[in-house]
């Protein structure tokens, strides 16, 4: 019945950006990480209030229990980016592990995801991911609309479809596993796997035993690549599965049927009793259980489905769209809608260098309103002309000033174009 396991993590703020938005957790039973957006200091602050409500909020050691201490770690990212101005629109991703007890004792352990942080499960000596993105390439890329190559150079590749502190209502990605002794998990921020590919990560994970020494070599080996994100990387070793391993392997000789069968759930359930049930249904039995007919239920989860759905095409249009506009003095690039749509508060993406002063007067109107885009890049094509076409009238009002012929008793002038 019982589950001993062994974690270490390491992160690292990489080469290219100024801090790490990043957190991770490790404690006897409960593992995390999370990865944090928003301007000014709100990407720091956001990982760090999910971790820190979700250690604390966990109190039941079930799956479900975990769940719910994703949902508290929801609102209080929420509440926090709603009382402060200045965090307002910050989010963060989060996935965890935690070992979990079931309804007869059996120790298990309870996964869950919202972003696009990952989990992957290393058994058998190969990688397995087994967490889905939460991404807008991702779901284009499942729909068929474009491959994954497509997605990896997609103007909008980085699109979150859910994330913790922007909504209210978040659906949780979950799963149970029964794992055996030397399977190990790996929690980590996309800084790492934008990075290293699957097969550098699964030799490091081959190579190294302790779990602190992989997960501080795997983000080595992402610095080594570029290191162009905050990389974080967390590690859960299964030490021991009180004899599971041994029954499999047993098992394994009489018949030529997989060594073991993760039990893999979705969905939130509503029946608080079927966690420990669920673990001993094959997938067959699972659908098939879903299949019967419960019109009532049907509905309800039908009219959840639309609400949730509406509210997913108000997010994403909500956070699909870019714009140029003002903060404070400087230009900027923001993601999101000007004024913001609904809940969901548009968030900066960059300053430029332009201020107020750069900016051709013409163009200020459209900067005060936020000057919408269609990409990042188009968001950046258009300051570049913003810049240009600053230049270009510098020049002239410098062009007029030295043509200007002075005589010797007339007024000199100081100023000189500079190109
Ligand atoms: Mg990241």
């Amino acid at each position: 019945m019982g589950l001993t396991v062994r974690a270490g993590g390491a992160t690292d703020v990489g080469l290219v950006r100024a801090n790490n938005q990043d957190s991770f957790l490790v404690t006897e039973a409960l593992f995390a990480v999370a990865d944090g957006m928003g301007g000014h200091a709100g990407g720091e602050i956001a990982s760090q209030v999910a971790l820190t409500t979700l250690e604390h909020e966990f109190t039941e050691r079930s799956t479900d229990g975990l769940v719910d201490a994703v949902e508290a770690a929801n609102e209080a990212v929420l509440e926090r980016s709603l009382d402060d101005p200045d965090l307002s629109g910050m989010g963060t991703t989060l996935c965890a592990a935690a070992v979990v007890t079931d309804d007869d004792g059996e120790e298990h352990l309870g996964l869950v995801n919202v972003g696009d942080s990952r989990i992957y499960w290393f058994h058998g000596q190969e990688l397995e991911q087994l967490s889905h993105d939460h991404k807008l390439v991702q779901e284009m890329v499942d729909a068929g609309e474009i491959s994954a190559d497509e997605a990896a150079e997609h103007p909008q590749r980085n699109i979150l479809t859910r994330a913790l502190g922007l909504a209210s209502n978040l659906p949780v990605d979950r799963w149970v596993v029964s794992p055996l002794a030397g399977d190990r998990f790996l929690l980590c921020s996309d800084g790492l796997y934008e990075e290293v590919g699957d097969g550098a990560i699964a030799a490091a994970l081959r190579r190294l035993e302790d779990p602190t020494e992989a997960a501080e070599e795997l983000v080595r080996l992402a610095n080594t690549e570029g290191g162009s994100d905050n990389i974080t990387v967390v590690i859960v070793d299964v030490v021991d599965d009180d004899g599971r391993l041994a029954a499999a392997t047993e098992a394994l000789a009489e018949s030529p049927s997989p060594r073991h069968r993760p039990t893999v759930k979705a969905d939130p359930d509503p029946d608080p009793d079927s966690d420990g049930a669920a673990a001993e249904l094959g997938d067959d039995e699972i659908e098939a259980g879903r299949r019967r007919p419960r019109t009532a239920l049907v509905t309800v989860l039908l009219a959840g489905l639309i609400v949730l759905v509406a509210l997913g095409g108000a997010g994403w249009y909500a956070r699909s769209g870019w714009f140029v506009a003002f903060d404070g003095d400087r230009v900027a690039i923001f993601q999101g809608r000007p004024g913001g749509v609904l809940w969901w508060d548009a968030t900066l993406e960059e300053r430029t260098g332009l201020t107020r002063d750069d900016v051709p007067p013409a163009r200020l109107a459209q900067l005060d309103d936020g000057k919408e885009q269609s990409s990042l890049d188009e968001a950046r094509i258009y300051v570049d002309r913003l810049r240009e076409e600053g230049q270009q009238l510098e020049r002239q009002a410098g062009a007029t000033t030295t043509s200007t012929p002075a005589g010797p008793d007339g007024p000199s002038t100081t100023a000189t174009p500079e190109r």
